[in-house]
């Protein structure tokens, strides 16, 4: 018997894809960009502050339905914003969850303790 364990090829490969996959997203993240920054004029939607080369990697590109995904190539869903509007923006996005449907009231729940029998187990060292 041997103690050492051998490595995983499995999980080398899982990393390949991952790395593979940040890379993908990487490249079409560029890909948008410079295409909404040819589109649009280099002006932060909201403060409407300006933006040139010295100071454009400061203004990003926003998608209006929150969808990193959807990127039509006419720039609808994109929306240039300097970093802080930006982050005003998610933010806002954040703060109100879900939509208005009329659903029951979501009040905190507290009959689901998911730690409740961790704790016990921790306890019994003690
Ligand atoms: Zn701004
Ligand atoms: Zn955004």
């Amino acid at each position: 018997m041997t103690t050492r364990k051998p490595v995983n090829p499995d999980l080398a490969r899982l990393d390949r894809v991952v790395a593979d996959a940040r890379r993908a997203r990487e490249e079409r993240e560029q890909g948008y960009r410079a295409q909404a920054l040819k589109l649009y004029p280099w002006i932060c939607g909201r403060c409407a502050r300006e933006f040139d080369q010295g100071n454009v990697q400061e203004l990003t590109v926003h998608h209006k339905d929150h969808n990193h995904d959807y990127n039509p190539p006419d720039g609808s869903n994109w929306e240039l914003l300097c970093v802080y509007c930006h982050d005003n923006e998610h933010q806002r996005y954040l703060e109100q969850p879900g939509t208005p449907t009329g659903s029951a009231d979501r009040a905190p729940s507290a009959t689901h303790t998911p730690f409740a029998d961790l704790a016990a187990l921790l306890k019994r060292d003690d």
